[in-house]
């Protein structure tokens, strides 16, 4: 019995297959030239893993319908279209279920530290998060509640590939900040300048979201976001100066998961068959 987690993200592929106590793990960037590429890739590393798969979870930045259709994808348009589901389905053998990247790993952080209340923030190619309250996982009305990268921030601020202005993903992605600064995502990591600027803009985010959702804990992952030095700590001392009297604030830290919360996500959704969490939750 082999369960199988995928994160399919915005410049890399990894896949996780665990079968029995034993991992494997492969983390592959995708190649420039379209999807046909991607879509070997894929193929190629699937087809390397144990044949016994019950059933996959995929943590899925693109936007995925509900039949598995690929219906949206900036950082990858040539993806648009595919039906998702069917080609993971045939070179596995097993079913395949889909999860947001930011709210699975969301719940995998949740899950994890047995956090009830738990928003997590992930800062990667693009800004993604989920929100966990009262140890549920908060879906909406329409189902993809907890699009923080969304979060209206700025009506004046530069526009977003959602086709807004001002989302955080605007403000926050290395893409924007390397436009804003000049500088390369290697220097973006290693600038204290710029770990101050994120920590303004997130400590604005756990502000709001603590007046609505109030999370005990904040996570804080994504590969840019954890590479950036001393983000949490920043964090959380320039939300307290915005604080109300009288009234907490969410503990930050870096995702127990590091830059790997959605694939952890993705095998909770795996293992499962759901991202519900109630059940599993003691706090
Ligand atoms: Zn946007």
């Amino acid at each position: 019995m082999t369960f199988l987690a995928l994160d399919i993200g915005g410049t890399k592929l990894a896949v996780r297959a665990v079968k029995a106590g034993r991992t494997w793990e492969r983390i592959e960037p995708w190649p420039r030239d379209g999807v046909e590429s991607d879509l070997a890739l894929l193929r190629d590393v699937l087809t390397a893993l144990p044949s016994d798969v019950v059933r996959a979870g995929v943590s899925a930045a693109p936007t995925v319908d509900s039949e598995g259709h690929v219906t949206a994808w900036p950082s990858r348009p040539s993806w648009c279209g595919l039906d998702l589901r069917r080609t993971i389905e045939e070179t596995v053998g097993a079913p395949v279920l889909f999860g947001d990247d930011g709210t699975l790993a969301a719940v995998a952080e949740a899950e994890v530290t047995g956090c009830a209340d738990l928003v997590y923030l992930g800062l990667g190619t693009g800004v993604g998060g989920g929100v966990v309250s009262d140890g549920r996982l908060i879906r909406g009305a329409w189902g993809n509640a907890g699009e923080l990268g969304h979060l209206p921030m700025d009506p004046a601020g530069p526009p977003c590939r959602c086709g807004r202005g001002g989302c955080l993903q605007a403000l926050l992605s290395p893409e924007a900040l390397s436009r804003r600064t000049g500088l390369s995502p290697k220097e973006l990591a290693a600038s204290g300048q710029v770990a101050a600027f994120v920590a303004d803009v997130l400590a604005r985010v756990v502000v709001l979201l603590s007046e609505l959702v109030q999370p005990s804990r904040v996570h804080l992952g994504g590969g840019f976001g954890v590479a950036l030095p001393g983000l949490p700590a920043r964090v959380e001392e320039r939300s307290l100066a915005w604080s109300r009297r009288g009234h907490r604030l969410p503990a930050v830290a870096t995702a127990v998961f590091g830059a790997h919360a959605s694939l952890a996500g993705a095998m909770v959704l795996a293992r499962t068959g759901e991202t519900g969490l109630r059940q599993s939750r003691s706090a």
